[in-house]
């Protein structure tokens, strides 16, 4: 018996491990937006009314957009993404705010972009977009996917003197975008950074932190992106963004990813998240990319952004590979892999158990064979008495 409650309990345990296990985030994507009022002239709870106010918002080439891979174009000419001046010097501070729709992280213009665009861009400021603890919130999409968060290097070319004037010039910006992902480990660029944003809870608040290396915050692949004509995300939505979405993501571990998702506030009580504005139209745009146009049917590996399709070169798969990402985060997510772990204990249990329960029937059968034998010959031995 007690055997028994506890085949039943590991059958049991494996069935609500697979279930938790198995949930997927994007069944949970259209959450509704953080309560309270609007922050500032805008907010997330009042997306449809923007272009009332900023009439670019209801523009023809707003962002963000959906990647479809297969209708994205090969374009040879793009170069690899290079930058400058990103290793920020720790002697060097640098502004940290929240501005109730984001954390901000202010960047001097000796970080540039010196390759992959027709022109130099100096670096603004660097921001993210998220979702909650239980979904996933990038502003971009991979064919209709969802990551956790978006990271946006936000430039300005350096034709203009100042992001102020550039913000409203066609092509007067460019933003570097990257998905972020959770994986198993912790990602060292990003543990300086997140452990500033508890200075910042409350909207408005600022502090300055210590210069570090911010190309850790990008993926380590800067040669293959996307590459498209937008606008900003938030108002005023100037049409006036060159978009380059790397095609690596980010790894933040599970604590990490939290911290980013559950620490900001918007206003009093309110913990900032879902700030993020759903995929635009894309308006016959043409979007282009550095790297081969994936086919579709077979699975990429982790960490690539094309989630049911793989590039055909053959550096695909082992360039793919990031430093934040492990071994076994190639071909499984995390989730995945426990899915399967799950999976077998599950049917390994459930064997054990049928086998118990079969050999017991027939311990029992047994011994109710011999039972019935004694009570046989009982009742043949009165019957002959009788
Ligand atoms: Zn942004």
């Amino acid at each position: 018996m007690r055997l028994h409650h506890f085949w039943f309990f590991l059958l049991i345990l494996s069935i609500l491990g697979a279930k938790v296990i198995c949930h997927d985030p994007e069944d949970l994507q259209h959450e509704n937006h953080p309560p309270g009022p609007p922050h500032g002239h805008w907010s997330y709870t009042d997306i449809t009314e923007w272009d009332k106010v900023y009439p670019a918002c209801g523009g023809k080439e707003q962002s963000p957009i959906d990647l479809n891979t297969q209708e994205t174009r090969f374009e040879p000419s793009l170069k690899p993404i290079t930058v400058s001046g990103y290793d920020v010097s720790s002697e060097e501070r640098l502004k940290l705010k929240n501005n109730g729709h984001t954390v901000v992280l202010q960047l001097p213009d000796s970080l540039q972009i010196t390759g992959g665009l027709a022109n130099t861009y100096r670096a603004a400021q660097l921001h993210f977009h998220w979702g909650s603890l239980s979904s996933p919130g990038s502003e971009h999409t991979v064919n209709g996917k969802k990551f956790p968060g978006e990271i946006h290097v936000v430039h300005y070319s350096s034709s203009y003197k100042s992001l102020d004037e550039a913000v409203t010039q066609p092509g007067g910006l460019a933003v570097l975008a990257a998905f972020i992902q959770e994986g198993p480990e912790e990602n060292d660029s990003y543990r300086h950074l997140l452990s500033y944003l508890e200075n910042v809870k409350e909207a408005g608040q600022s502090t300055d932190i210590p210069g570090f290396d911010i190309r850790g915050l990008l993926p380590r692949q800067l040669d293959r992106y996307y590459r498209y004509n937008g606008s900003l995300t938030t108002p005023p939505c100037f049409q006036t963004v060159n978009w380059t979405i790397f095609n690596q993501t980010v790894f933040l571990s599970e604590d990490q990813l939290s911290i980013l998702e559950d620490t900001i506030h918007h206003d009093d009580d309110h913990i900032l998240q879902m700030n993020f504005r759903e995929p635009q139209s894309l308006n016959g745009r043409l979007v282009l990319s550095s790297f081969r146009a994936p086919v579709s049917g077979r699975k990429a590996p982790g960490g690539a952004l094309a989630p049911s399709s793989s590039a055909p070169d053959s550096a695909d798969g082992s360039s793919n590979h990031s430093e934040q990402e492990a071994p076994g985060a190639q071909t499984f997510g995390t989730g995945e892999l426990l899915a399967i772990i799950f999976g077998v204990l599950f049917v390994v249990t459930a064997l054990s158990f049928f086998i118990y329960v079969r050999q017991n029937r027939k311990r029992n059968h047994r011994s109710s064979d011999k039972k019935s034998n004694v009570i046989y010959k009982a009742a043949t031995a009165e019957d002959n008495m009788a």
